[in-house]
């Protein structure tokens, strides 16, 4: 459904090995820091510059730069400058100099226009291509840094994690449980298990390399440290690097698409018209030269010249628009994509609630406890019935506190009385309540050392860490949702010792997850195992995660953003539908989304259990009716785009881990989160969201909404401006008139009074009523029946008044000055029907008049402007125009306001 063209695939690459000279495999990665200048520390960040000045950004190919003469250039692209350029010349010989100059000059005027407004958008665009460019993770002077994937240089340390890019080649130094997706390299889909140690041989295949990590591959799972050997053009995918066909600039749009073919049946049908016209008059014996100019007019008449800036302009703007209130947009055509969308499948963590977890409630041996305190602060009192606990009569309280701090992941700060987190807030509010609970952070991690981490993922959903412990075993202590987790435990702690777990202990522990989950609670439960210390054990989570000792639940509370609500009431307004999609708890989840007003209290929640059982039909057609699904798993977020689609829907879906890569990709827009999500999902997706808050998906969609109607309104008032010159040109030049228009006043109606107020009408402020209107599809023509009717009516009504006062003129002057007066209330009447153009459905009275001052300054301009041609010798020569007392300007201008007067009225009918 994506109109992106996918990316180039790569000719897998298995049986190339790499050249003897890097010999990286067989070397230990002492050695290998040693020859490269590094240490385990990483380099510092002066070193660090000076190499990448010697040796050039990390980038395969060097992104094609568009010079500012390219785009002037590109101004004269197009047959109608051409066209210009011969009417400037003819005039030029048939003696009309100063003709010929304006004409010429205007053509320049046009280009600079066009160009300015280009480069600026081509700028705005780059500036958002660097934002949403690949990071990696580095450390620096010691200290973990995030930087951009080209800054990478050799020598430097990588910290790989689950979801990352792999930015350069690396030698790896240590792992845990790492595992790699290198198809990008070798076409293997499946993930490959990496470690740090030596191999025999360096002559093996890329596959095997099982000590190195590739650029452009990704991290399926576990952590590494490596590090870079060879950056950019010296890494394995550079040397493939001539099969990476980098598109170009950016693609076309649909709507710019549709918009060029328009453009092409506008010039073929002009110059059809032209013809005809031209036989006629060959026909009644006028001069072929003359003739000539009036094709000309007529060609100048008819084509929109603007459209293609305003498009541009318009699409640039509303991006960089988006990227201030951050969301990033990775490719343009998503805004187009983003105004059509009908469902909105969100996360829930993080994106609808705030993701500041702290924990309210332990259970533990049969006991419910309250947690007091605020924040990740570890300070706060654990209550049992109403009273402090004395850690003496709540042994089991200790324990489970000891299972939080032992098997967490995250570190906790203290700066300025403020205790802030690093690592993941879930994490984080167990450490906080750990410790409360009595658990003493510092002598666990001097007293138990750390052997081994699985880290969580969202498919198991849980995490662990196995340590030794003071008496010489191992201990793995694990975390993580509660179904799941007490599925693999087969005994239970209790205040009296460890049993064997019974079926109703069981019921019994899942009853109080639910009465925890109930109250919005997110519930994790603790559980720990011992190991044989010999021979070490195996971490991975087959091997190590079963036959567990289950210890308790920690119920966290994690509020609903305030402007979530807000957020989906507009979307029910839009005609959106939003639907949740989490990994926690289903009565949690619902109890979140009756909150925000997803679900209604009836509504059913949908578990990924459940979903697993339903066919492809059967979820197609329950699809509507369910707007929570709990405890899903990423392949079925795929499964759910996948059921809206075939309903016809176009949708948006958010991701953060690992696996939410292909949901992301089969969306029609793909979100990533910015702040918590992976550097595979920023990179899968067509927006990034900065912040990681839902209500800024939906004020991108009313942003991808806005731009369109611009573009929409823009595109009305340009080519109803054009209708009406080409019906008063043809008119009179059937009836054997003399032409009403000159090719100056044409281009300086075009590119002037019409050209600057659509650049402004481009760039409109949203309409108030946007999203209260249901989502356009997304195969909507722009000049759908009603767009060409309005634009008929328009044409008409500005022609006809031109015509009269053109006819008035001829009766009671000459033609200079009949000319005079058509060409002024013809710039009078586009001049005022600008503001009639800044809604499709709104009348004028009812626009916010100062909210677009753009508007009001080039109008007024230009109302100057022909005033002052009409009293200045100097601008009168240029314009073709002759003097006029201001009474009779004053006339034109009543007389210019009738087709806008015609049109508003129109509007106030229609509405009712
Ligand atoms: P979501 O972000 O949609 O709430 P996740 O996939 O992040 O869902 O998490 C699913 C479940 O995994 C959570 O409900 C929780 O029980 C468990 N979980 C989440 N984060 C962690 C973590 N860091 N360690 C252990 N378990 C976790
Ligand atoms: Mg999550």
């Amino acid at each position: 459904m994506k109109t992106t063209a996918p990316r180039p695939k790569p000719r897998p690459h298995v049986k190339g090995t790499t050249s003897p000279r890097d010999s990286w495999r067989v070397q230990t990665g002492e050695a290998i820091l040693r020859t490269l200048g590094s240490t385990p520390a990483g380099l510092s960040s002066a070193e660090a510059a000076t190499r990448l000045l010697n040796n050039g950004p990390n980038q395969l190919i060097e992104r094609k730069h568009i010079s500012r003469w390219r785009i002037f250039a590109s101004q004269f692209n197009s047959l109608l400058v051409w066209i210009l350029i011969v009417a400037g010349i003819v005039s030029g010989f048939m003696g009309q100099k100063i003709d010929a100059l304006a004409i010429l000059a205007i053509v320049i005027l046009n280009a600079a226009i066009g160009y300015y407004q280009e480069y600026r958008a081509e700028q705005s665009i780059a500036a958002l291509r660097q934002l949403t460019a690949p990071r990696a993770n580095v450390q620096r002077d010691g200290q973990p840094q995030l930087i951009a994937a080209t800054a990478i240089v050799i020598g430097d340390i990588l910290a790989l994690e689950a979801g990352d890019w792999v930015p350069a080649d690396a030698r790896l130094l240590e792992t845990s449980s790492l595992k790699c997706v290198e198809s990008t390299l070798t076409g293997e889909a499946e993930a490959v298990t990496k470690h740090s140690d030596v191999l025999k041989s360096d002559l093996v295949p890329l596959g095997d390399s099982s000590n190195m990590v590739f650029m452009g591959t990704s991290v399926a799972g576990g952590r590494g440290k490596a590090v870079v050997v060879a950056t950019a053009m010296n890494t394995e995918l550079g040397r493939i690097a001539g099969l990476l066909t980098e598109t170009g600039g950016e693609e076309k749009t649909p709507l710019q698409q549709r918009l060029n073919s328009l453009a092409k049946v506008l010039v073929w049908s002009t110059l059809g018209i032209i013809g005809l016209l031209f036989g006629l008059g060959l026909m009644r014996g006028t001069k072929p030269l003359d003739l000539l100019l009036n094709a000309i007019s007529l060609a100048v008449a008819a084509v929109p010249e603007g459209l293609p800036a305003v498009v541009t302009v318009a699409l640039a703007l509303g991006v960089s628009r988006m990227a201030r209130s951050h969301a990033l947009v990775r490719r343009l055509t998503a805004v187009e994509t983003l105004g059509c969308t009908t469902v909105i499948c969100t996360d829930k963590t993080g994106t609808l609630t705030l993701g500041q977890m702290t924990v309210r409630a332990l259970y533990v041996s049969g006991r419910h406890y309250e947690v007091k305190g605020e924040g990740y602060s570890p300070q706060g009192q654990v209550l049992f019935q109403g009273k402090p606990t004395a850690t003496a009569d709540h042994v089991p309280l200790l324990q489970l506190g000891e299972g939080l701090v032992a098997g967490n992941y995250s570190q906790l700060q203290q700066k300025d009385g403020v205790w802030s987190l690093m690592g993941d807030p879930t994490e984080g509010a167990l450490l906080s309540a750990g410790i409360k609970a009595g658990a003493n952070r510092e002598q666990i991690e001097r007293e138990w050392p750390k052997l081994g981490e699985l880290p969580f993922d969202s498919d198991r959903k849980r995490s662990s860490i196995t340590r030794r412990m003071p008496d010489g075993t191992c201990r793995l202590f694990a975390n993580g949702a509660p179904g799941p987790l007490v599925g693999l435990c087969t005994q239970v702690y209790t205040s009296t010792g460890v049993r064997s777990m019974t079926d109703e202990d069981r019921a019994h522990i899942l009853a109080q997850t639910s009465r925890m989950a109930k109250q919005a609670l997110r519930v994790l439960a603790s559980a720990y195992r011992d190991l044989a210390v010999t021979p070490a054990p195996a971490m991975n989570p087959e091997e190590a995660e079963h036959d567990l000792v289950f210890v308790g639940l920690s119920g966290m509370y994690d509020p609903p953003r305030p402007e979530a609500s807000v957020a989906v009431a507009k979307c029910q307004a839009a005609g959106i539908r939003v639907v949740m999609i989490t990994g926690d708890h289903p009565e949690t989840a619902s109890a979140i989304a009756r909150e925000i007003g997803i679900a209604s209290p009836a509504g059913h929640t949908l578990t990924g259990a459940e979903l697993e059982k339903l066919t492809e039909a059967q979820l197609r057609k329950q699809a509507a009716d369910i707007a929570v699904y709990a405890r899903v798993t990423a392949e079925h977020k795929l499964r759910i785009v996948r059921a809206w689609q075939a309903r016809e829907a176009v949708v948006a879906m958010t991701g953060d881990g690992v696996n939410d890569a292909p949901a992301i990709k089969g969306a029609d827009i793909g979100i990533a989160m910015g702040k918590s999500g992976t550097e595979v999902t920023r990179q899968a997706a067509d927006m990034i969201l900065t912040d990681d808050n839902f209500s800024t998906i939906v004020a991108a969609i009313e942003q991808g909404r806005g731009i369109y109607d611009n573009i929409r309104k823009t595109l009305q008032y340009l080519l109803a401006g054009n209708t009406a010159e080409l019906l008063l040109m043809t008119l009179c030049l059937v009836l054997g008139m003399p032409i009403p228009l000159l090719p100056i006043h044409l281009l300086w109606i075009n590119l002037v009074t019409d050209g600057l107020p659509a650049l402004c009408l481009a760039t409109d402020p949203i309409e108030a009523d946007l999203m209260k209107r249901q989502p356009r599809r997304r195969n909507e023509r722009i000049a759908n029946p009603k767009f060409v009717r309005t634009m008929l009516l328009t044409g008409l009504l500005t022609a006809g008044v031109t015509f009269a006062v053109f006819l008035y003129g001829l009766r009671t002057g000459t033609t200079e000055t009949a000319r005079s007066s058509a060409f002024t209330v013809l710039v009078f009447a586009e001049l005022l029907r600008a503001f009639g153009a800044r809604s499709e459905t709104e009348p004028i009275w009812r626009i916010p008049f100062f909210s677009n001052i753009n508007l009001i300054a080039v109008v007024v301009i230009s109302l100057g402007l022909q005033v002052l041609s009409q009293h200045s010798a100097v601008v009168g020569k240029i314009l073709n125009t002759g003097y006029m007392p201001l009474m009779d300007a004053f006339g034109l201008l009543v007389i210019g306001a009738i087709p806008l007067g015609v049109l508003e009225l129109l509007k106030l009918r229609s509405k009712r």
